[in-house]
């Protein structure tokens, strides 16, 4: 550069002309004389020639001042695109953090345009948790002329989060104040990178155990919960093969198919049984995974397993409580059914018969009942133990439930009298092993003993598992029939009753959708022996057997429940009958008797279907009588009487039925809302015989008179009895001496 030099001559030559042309003034001004033109006009020539050259001067240094304000321009630029475009966040903060400058990648980085971060506190962009580090760092900055750093994360007006590094040395303003240079550079790759590194360590370091292998099968890493599960320590694996863990368990199919699974899908997982350094096996949950190279060929194996033995112990244990009975620990009804199901394959198969022996303990009801649940399950707990004793090794005892205990006996002989001497065995054994009393603790002791019922399985094909089930519960009631304590082979009399039954419900449900029912009523008389009302008594009108009494109907439809629509029935045909005697003046005054059983009276709508067969058809509720028996008298007396005040408020009369035979207590009758006590036909039968019957048939009339009940006989088949009871002052009569039940078009004759 040569315009500064230049420059400081200037003055120095600027004066010289000055004085030149000073003299030259004077030089004029003393030639005026002579000479005075030409003098003057050679003075003219110099300094017009001086004045050219101080032009030419002149323009030179004009070029040389153009020249370097030039380069100061293009420095003055260069710096800019070095400072505004450096990759690097740059900006000066004043003493009290406040931004003063800052290039376009510190702008970038702030996440606002340049012009709106003139004069904002720098700490506005901090995240909050890391605010001190740079105030920390700026103080540092200020006072230790060093440089210094830190990582803040910075927040972005639109909350987007970068990791940032930050240097700062503090400088000198033109004014002489102090500021901080600040450089900032993005580092959240990095961060990110260091996090997925911790994460990884941290996965790494799970609850699963961990080991990698190196394509040769070379333990390479284990993490701790390696070393927690298998006992092992990493220098105790480094090295080695995980062949070292194998408990023996997998044969070399099972590991062929591991690694061809590998090999195939790059990962593998299932269940193995390893051997801990303690020797131990345990059931582990294995995943192994093959790391590839880019040519896809494994460089590593990441095998990860838990110790599953706690989830095998739980499973175990759910299983336990599906298929065995919690308090005996025997198989349940639902293990026995497999292990029957099995046995009758299995004999179909290899010709050899089974047996099934139902076991019930005789009087277990009342131990429970008198002396306790408690008591109830120690004898239970030792039944199971002494069946157990009975039976060999591969033999099932099962618990159905109760006190029902099921034998199974597999592989006897294949001629049915051998097998069932073989049974036989079996069950006499069972009778003796509870021959001795149950020990209940504190010296205590009580007895029990089992009914028996047996039965063969496997002679006759396709049998299947509920008949024969249902054979030997058969079998157990005829051991009881006789006189328990006992054992009975099923018998195939006894099944054909049991068929009859099961054709004969089938055909009753059919009967009551085919109308088959009909009503025949027998009279009652009063004293006068005037008709007073009658007793309508069911038959079914069956297509081939003719007309069936109710006695070979109604217990099995009372068992099955069919009783409750065949009831109903019975009440609405009951109920148009008196609708229909209601229109004449004749039978207007009759009465009709219905019979309930127990189990359709206890129904929670008996009530309200009694009302709805009165309302459609119309019938006088007064005329309507319903004859309970006292078997049901048994249980729930309130709601029982509650629903015969209902009745009674309705106008409909009760009568109690069969009195004398069941098991009603005579506190029990003075509470219930009765109009009529029925005096059953067995002791009326043997009355003229019998003075116990006699005295009994007495006492009922004094009994419902005293508490105001008409008192009616039935089973009245002579006139000898009809006197007899008259003379007692029995009220009313029912019975073959007057009529007998007919259709109701024959009533119209008596
Ligand atoms: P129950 O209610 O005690 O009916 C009286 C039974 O005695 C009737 O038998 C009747 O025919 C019979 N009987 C009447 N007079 C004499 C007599 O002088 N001598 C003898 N030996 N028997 C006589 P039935 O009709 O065979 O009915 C038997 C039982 O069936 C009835 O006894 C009753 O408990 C029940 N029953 C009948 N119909 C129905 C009904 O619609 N519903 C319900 N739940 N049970 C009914
Ligand atoms: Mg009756
Ligand atoms: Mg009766």
């Amino acid at each position: 550069m040569t315009a500064p030099s230049n420059s400081t001559d200037a003055p120095d030559r600027r004066h010289a002309l000055r004085r030149r042309r000073e003299n030259n003034a004077f030089a004029l001004r003393e030639l005026s004389t002579q000479d005075e033109a030409r003098a003057r006009h050679a003075e003219l020539q110099t300094a017009l020639y001086d004045l050219q050259v101080h032009q030419i001067e002149l323009q030179m240094q004009n070029h040389e001042l153009h020249r370097s304000q030039d380069a100061l321009e293009t420095a003055n630029a260069r710096y800019f695109d070095l400072y505004d475009l450096a990759p690097i966040g740059y900006c000066t903060l004043s003493e009290t953090g406040v931004i003063l400058q800052a290039n376009l990648h510190a702008a970038n980085l702030l996440g606002l345009p340049r012009s709106k971060l003139h004069r904002k506190p720098l700490g506005q962009f901090i995240h909050a948790g890391d605010k001190a580090a740079l105030h920390a760092m700026c103080h540092a900055a200020l006072v230790h002329p060093t440089l210094q750093s830190c990582e803040v994360r910075l927040v972005q007006a639109d909350a987007t989060e970068l990791w940032v590094n930050m240097q700062a040395v503090a400088l000198q303003s033109k004014l002489g104040e102090p500021e901080l240079r600040l450089v900032m550079k993005d580092v959240s790759a990095r961060h990110g990178a260091d996090e997925a590194l911790r994460i990884a360590a941290i996965a790494f370091e799970s609850q699963e155990g961990i080991f990698i292998t190196d394509a040769q099968g070379t333990i390479l890493r284990v993490n701790h919960a390696f070393t927690r599960i298998t006992g092992y320590s990493e220098p105790e694996v480094l090295g080695q093969n995980p062949r070292m863990f194998s408990s023996g368990q997998h044969d070399a199919a099972f590991y062929a198919h591991l690694w061809r699974t590998l090999a195939q899908q790059g990962a593998w997982q299932g269940e193995v049984y390893n051997r801990r350094k303690s020797a131990e096996v345990y059931p582990q949950w294995l995943t192994i995974a093959a790391v590839l190279d880019d040519s896809g060929q494994p460089t590593h194996y990441v095998a990860n397993f838990s110790d599953i033995s706690a989830r095998k112990d739980a499973e175990a244990h759910i299983a336990q409580l599906a298929f065995y009975d919690s308090l005996t620990k025997l198989p349940n009804r639902r293990l026995l059914a497999d292990r029957l199901a099995l046995a009758l394959a299995s004999s179909e198969r290899h010709r050899r018969l089974g047996a099934v022996l139902f076991v019930d303990l005789d009087n277990f009801k009342t131990i429970n009942d008198t002396l306790s649940h408690h008591v109830g399950d120690l004898v239970l707990v030792q039944a199971a133990q002494r069946l157990q004793t009975c039976v060999r090794e591969g033999d099932t005892v099962a618990r159905l439930g109760g006190d029902e205990f099921v034998v199974l006996l597999e592989s006897l002989s294949e001629a049915t009298p051998d097998a069932a001497a073989q049974a036989d065995v079996v069950g006499q054994k069972i009778l003796a092993a509870f021959a001795p009393g149950f020990l209940l603790g504190g010296g205590h002791e009580c007895h029990s003993t089992p009914s028996i019922g047996v039965t063969l399985f496997g002679a006759a094909h396709s049998e299947n598992l509920d008949d024969v089930l249902q054979r030997a519960d058969i079998a157990m009631y005829q051991a009881k029939a006789a006189g328990r304590n006992t054992l009975r082979f099923f018998d195939p009399q006894t099944q054909a009753i049991i068929s009859a039954r099961v054709a004969l419900e089938a055909s009753l449900r059919q009967a009551l959708v085919q109308d088959q029912l009909v009503l025949h009523y027998q009279p009652q008389l009063g004293p006068q022996l005037r008709c007073i009302g009658v007793e309508a008594l069911v038959r079914w009108q069956h297509p081939q057997r003719g007309l069936v009494p109710p006695a070979e109907f109604i217990p099995l439809a009372e068992d099955t429940g069919l009783i409750v629509p065949l009831g109903q029935w019975v009440v609405q045909a009951a109920c148009r009958q008196l609708a229909a005697w209601a229109q004449q003046v004749c039978t207007a005054h009759l009465c009709i008797a219905v019979n309930v059983s127990p189990r359709q009276f206890e129904q929670p709508d008996f009530l309200a279907s009694v009302l709805r067969a009165l309302d459609a058809s119309g019938a006088p509720p007064k005329r309507l009588k319903l004859e309970l028996t006292e078997n049901m008298l048994v249980s729930n007396i309130d709601d029982i009487i509650s629903k015969m005040l209902a009745l009674r408020a309705l106008g409909v009369g009760l009568a109690l039925d069969d009195f004398g035979t069941g098991y009603s207590s005579l506190s029990y009758l003075k509470r219930l809302p009765l109009d009529q006590l029925k005096i059953d036909q067995s002791f009326v039968r043997d009355l003229i015989s019998s003075p116990a019957d006699a005295a009994i048939a007495r006492s009922i009339v004094t009994l419902g008179q005293s508490l105001g009940m008409l008192v009616v006989a039935e089973g009245v088949e002579t006139a000898e009895q009809h006197q007899v009871l008259l003379a007692m002052g029995c009220d009313a009569f029912q019975g073959y001496q007057f009529a007998r039940p007919v259709p109701v078009e024959q009533l119209v004759n008596l």
